[in-house]
């Protein structure tokens, strides 16, 4: 369906938890994390009727989110119930790819289309300082066995922080031989974000230039994303870049985000949207649902305001309580 401002939406992150087994620092504290609890959770039949009732709405894109989505059991199961909902055409994961080796042959038979793996370094110390645990090889395994499934479609996300500058390039150089998109995700002032410096595109593309020769112009494709992608001589696959804060694309927004405690999200930085749990707790049906949430998506704000934080409307809940 069109929001108010005439944009297309046709893509639903779901956060299927807030639980996760990093802590990395512009995401979790280390501790004192306030889990949603259990009974808040939304239940995997729930979820799948809301994504049916989104796409009856005109959304054809899921992707699976969290907290870390490997971590709730039984994935495999909601991602074939996914896949068997009418005008869902895809239905893809972001995850940190500490569990992705073990789960990826029961998700791919379930029919998952895509993998999205977030990682900052290929160094292990300093991936233990990022995400608070050494867990790089076990990362490093999933993104192999993700790279060996034909016609899975892989995108490795980092984000450029001052602390992992000097794996910019290795992490870039992942694209040289291989059909593989990186992408650089500029640090976005949300939850411990908004503490932390992040590198911009131009520092990255810099860096990238010097260690690969000039940037050159590449198909873009990817059904309408943010990314904006470039390649260097002799790269098999792309280099991309999701900066909302310093190349912002509200105007092509296509998304909104379903939280694990049930919340219809309509802009990553705005308290915006509908309490779809408090419907389903209280009974509502299906033609009351999708009331809603047209109603939160058609009202959906034409904008963040990253560079001018601070208004009463402004989204209090950290990362992995959205999903990314
Ligand atoms: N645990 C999974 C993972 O890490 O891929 C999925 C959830 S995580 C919240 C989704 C993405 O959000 C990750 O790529 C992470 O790097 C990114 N992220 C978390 N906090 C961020 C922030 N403040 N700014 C930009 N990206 C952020
Ligand atoms: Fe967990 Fe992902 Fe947040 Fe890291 S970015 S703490 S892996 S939810």
């Amino acid at each position: 369906m069109l929001d108010q401002y005439g944009r297309q939406i046709r893509y639903l992150r779901v956060s299927v938890t807030d639980r996760c087994d990093l802590r990395c620092r512009y995401c979790m504290p280390e501790d004192g994390v306030e889990w949603v609890e259990h009974s808040r959770i939304l239940t995997y039949e729930q979820i799948v009727r809301l994504v049916r009732l989104a796409a009856e709405l005109g959304v054809d894109t899921v992707r699976l989110t969290g907290g870390e989505p490997l971590v709730r059991r039984g994935l495999d199961r909601l991602v074939a119930a996914l896949k068997a909902v009418d005008g869902i055409r895809a239905v893809a994961l972001t995850t940190n790819g500490v569990r992705l080796a073990e789960q990826l042959p029961a998700l791919r038979s379930a029919g998952l289309d895509g993998v999205n793996l977030s990682l900052d370094t290929l160094d292990r110390g300093q991936y233990a300082a990022i995400t608070r645990r050494d867990r790089l090889p076990e990362a490093l395994a999933g993104l192999k066995a993700a790279l060996a499934v034909p016609g899975l479609r892989v995108k490795l996300n980092c984000v450029p922080l001052a602390e992992n500058r000097d794996q910019w390039a290795p992490l870039a150089a992942l694209a040289r031989d291989r059909a593989l998109d990186v992408r650089f995700i500029e640090l976005m002032p949300i939850g411990l974000g908004a503490a932390m410096t992040g590198a911009g595109q131009e520092e990255v593309l810099s860096r990238l230039e010097e260690a690969f020769g000039p940037a050159l112009p590449c198909p873009q494709g990817g059904g309408g994303g943010p990314a904006r992608y470039v390649t260097f001589a002799g790269f098999t696959g792309r280099v991309g870049f999701i900066s909302a804060v310093s190349h912002r694309f509200c105007e092509r927004c296509n998304r909104v985000r379903l939280t694990a405690g049930g919340f219809l999200k309509t802009c990553l930085q705005y308290d915006k949207g509908v309490d779809l749990k408090a419907l389903l707790d209280a009974g509502a049906d299906d033609g009351a649902l999708r009331a809603a949430m047209a109603e939160a998506i058609f009202a959906k704000p034409a904008c963040h305001h990253f560079s001018a934080p601070g208004t009463a409307e402004d989204e209090g809940r950290s990362m992995y309580q959205i999903g990314g």
